[in-house]
């Protein structure tokens, strides 16, 4: 692996041409983001601003709304907060494609029992093959965005069975803050930060595409929203953009009272990802140098939610390809040793 300059503000490291490092060692992406604050003078999203939106939408469908469940700390707490502080009648969802984890899965059982909500799972193996595809061909493309844009396609089509106004997301402040920039999260060639990523997926799905089984796969998370709204119009939305809670607080509220549990081993440090995300951060690091979390804790760090030396300890890397090896079982697929 190439060692790479890092940003002395955030955590990305200088990627040419996409992100530069300054003579003061500040990437272009700090950059940028001080020269969009000093020009707008939006203010940030307020609780009354999600109140007034689920008013609207309230009892409006079967449920009020989709509540995407992962079992990790930010979509439990969602839940949580949907069901006891805005008093919603939700549908809890989780998509497990086969690599979820045990420890994942008993977050969710717990959270649903003890808030009594109804429940769907979706366990599908469908995107394996896609995976094993993926690895063999040495593509660069993300596999977290892949399966993002499997699973957002599903959650809309869950919303739409259910006619559910309001999916809820557990995306954090830096993950994304509106709607309309949802799809800019995972796979937007305009964001710098995520420009060589994005065109590596989005080619790949485009190659995809002449194979009949995936025919009908989005080509794009772009593709998914435009898929939705003609379908059945939800919108997705995070309490966490508008609570005025740090991680802590929610951590240790749905400690208490869901007996929710950190996973033993997880990446970055403190998250419950599925076992595939170890494979997706391995080779984003190995072809970038840095990965989408890098982006969101960058982020994080900018708008004052976290310090850099904490962002540095979450995402350091403590893993091996023997653990990617024992993930990769199911695909029959073994890591070439570097
Ligand atoms: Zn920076």
């Amino acid at each position: 692996m190439v060692e790479r300059r890092i940003c002395g503000r955030c955590v990305l490291p200088e990627s040419q041409p996409d992100i530069t490092l300054n003579e003061a060692g500040i990437c272009s992406v700090c950059d940028a983001y001080d020269r969009m604050q000093a020009s707008s003078g939006a203010r940030p999203p307020l609780e009354t601003d999600f109140v007034r939106m689920l008013k609207k939408y309230r009892g409006k469908g079967d449920y009020d709304c989709l509540v995407m469940c992962s079992g990790g700390k930010d979509s439990t707490s969602a839940l949580y907060y949907m069901k006891t502080r805005y008093k919603l009648n939700p549908l809890a969802f989780t998509f497990d494609h086969g690599f979820e984890t045990d420890e994942a899965m008993a977050n969710v059982r717990r959270a649903v029992e003890k808030l009594d909500v109804d429940y769907i799972t979706y366990r599908s193996t469908f995107i394996h093959d896609m995976i094993r595809k993926l690895l063999s061909s040495g593509s660069r493309a993300v596999i977290c965005h892949l399966c993002s844009i499997w699973y957002m396609d599903l959650t809309f089509k869950v919303a739409a069975r259910f006619k559910i106004p309001i999916i809820i997301a557990g995306w954090t402040k830096g993950q994304s803050t509106r709607q309309e920039v949802m799809s800019k999260c995972a796979c937007s060639i305009e964001a710098p930060e995520y420009r060589s990523m994005a065109t590596a997926t989005l080619e790949f799905l485009k190659q995809l595409r002449d194979d009949p089984k995936y025919h009908d796969f989005p080509g794009s998370m772009e593709e998914v929203l435009k898929r939705a709204r003609k379908r059945h119009k939800s919108i997705v939305l995070s309490p966490h953009w508008f609570l005025p809670y740090d991680t802590e607080t929610y951590v240790e509220t749905i400690q208490r009272e869901l007996d929710w549990d950190y996973p033993k081993l997880s990446y970055p440090g403190k998250s419950t990802n599925c076992a595939l995300n170890f494979v997706s951060v391995y080779n984003s690091m190995r072809f970038y140098g840095f990965t989408h979390y890098h982006v969101e804790m960058s982020k994080h760090i900018r708008e004052g939610l976290m310090t850099r030396d904490e962002a540095l300890k979450l995402l350091e890397i403590d893993f091996d390809e023997h653990l990617l090896n024992d993930i990769l079982k199911p695909l029959g697929y073994t890591f070439p040793a570097d």
